[in-house]
């Protein structure tokens, strides 16, 4: 169990004995309901917005319909179709997987059916390829979704489509889902990106109320920057890494240590390379002792000489 004191080992028993651990599930949610009803307590735990959330994914069907660079290594894609039109997002942080053909095809081998337990079945040559993209902005009257895709070589199967993608290209997307989730007592945030986490953190600077003190860190190579929306109450430290390969640096973290929270209860949000964010996550929760909850920082991907345990 967790709470703002910390972690509390729990015994739970149950009336029967269990079988197969995927009766495990509905059981806890069970007893959860239980909890919620003799505390009188209103709302609804994490555990269950994660099963809700994971229970509304599905696949959607697109097309390419538009791609620009915002820079040289970062592309926007556009993408809609009719499919789209039951698309709704969750939060500023909505990310998609973005399902490709397989190398070597243009054609999509799946459809609006697919499900991740279908993959182990599915030829190797038939498995569509891809990875976690985040939304960058949503036109439902259109149907159309943008996404920014960083170019950073063809050693991935994502950044090597998005290098080559044209209009009419066909694009599964599975989702959504969010990780940004603020406590309802937030009074200030601490938002940390690189590249991948940019356009995330641009949707939730869109967002935050005017008068909300916030502190962005944001490492980028040179002039390769997104606009960002300003507020009065909003600091923005852009960090150069000036032409060292993404995922080399400390300086996010470096950064993070020397600054003060900017308020009592500050909520941590961020994405990027994940050993970038075990740095900043250490700090904050270890140094700065902010609780689980008032912590989101999400690896978005991960540097080859990354340990895998990030
Ligand atoms: C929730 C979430 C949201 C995300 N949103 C975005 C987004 O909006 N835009 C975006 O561009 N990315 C985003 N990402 C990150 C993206 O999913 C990863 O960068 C992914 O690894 C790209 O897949 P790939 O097939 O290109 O490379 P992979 O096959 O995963 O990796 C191949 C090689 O490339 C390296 N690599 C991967 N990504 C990068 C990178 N960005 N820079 C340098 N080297 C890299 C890896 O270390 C590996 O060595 C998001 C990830 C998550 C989890």
């Amino acid at each position: 169990m967790v709470d703002p004191d910390g972690e509390h080992p729990a015994r739970i028993e149950f009336d029967e004995p269990l079988s197969d651990p995927a009766e495990l599930q509905p059981l806890m949610m069970q007893l959860v309901g239980k909890a919620r009803r003799v505390s009188g307590e209103d709302g609804t735990t994490s555990i269950e917005r994660e099963v809700t959330e994971l229970t509304g994914t599905r696949t959607f069907l697109t097309r390419v319909l538009a791609v620009s660079d915002v820079h040289p290594h970062l592309r926007m894609v556009t993408l809609g179709g009719v499919d789209l039109v039951t698309f709704s997002p969750l939060g500023p942080d909505t990310f998609l997987y973005v399902l490709l053909p397989p190398p070597s095809r243009t054609d999509l081998t799946i459809d609006q059916s697919f499900a991740w337990s279908q993959v182990p079945d599915m030829a190797e040559d038939e498995r569509p390829v891809g990875a976690y993209y985040t939304l960058r902005a949503w036109r439902p009257d259109r149907c159309e979704v943008d996404i920014l895709m960083v170019l950073h070589g063809d050693t991935g199967p994502a950044s090597a489509w998005a290098a080559r993608a044209q209009p009419g290209d066909p694009v599964a997307l599975w989702g959504p889902r969010t990780a940004y989730e603020p406590p309802a007592a937030t009074d200030s945030m601490l938002l940390i990106a690189d590249e991948t986490g940019l356009p995330a953190l641009a949707n939730i600077l869109a967002l935050v109320p005017d008068d909300m003190p916030v502190v962005a860190v944001v490492e980028v190579d040179g002039p390769d920057r997104l606009e960002l929306r300003p507020t009065p109450a909003t600091t923005i430290h852009w960090l150069n890494r000036r032409g060292a390969p993404a995922g080399t640096t400390t300086l996010i973290a470096d950064l993070v240590r020397t600054l003060d929270l900017p308020g009592e209860r500050t909520y941590v949000w961020g994405g990027g390379e994940s050993r970038a964010l075990t740095a900043v996550r250490r700090h904050v929760r270890d140094q700065l002792g902010r609780p689980r909850d008032a912590v989101s920082l999400v690896a978005y991907w991960r540097h080859a000489t990354s340990p895998a345990d990030d």
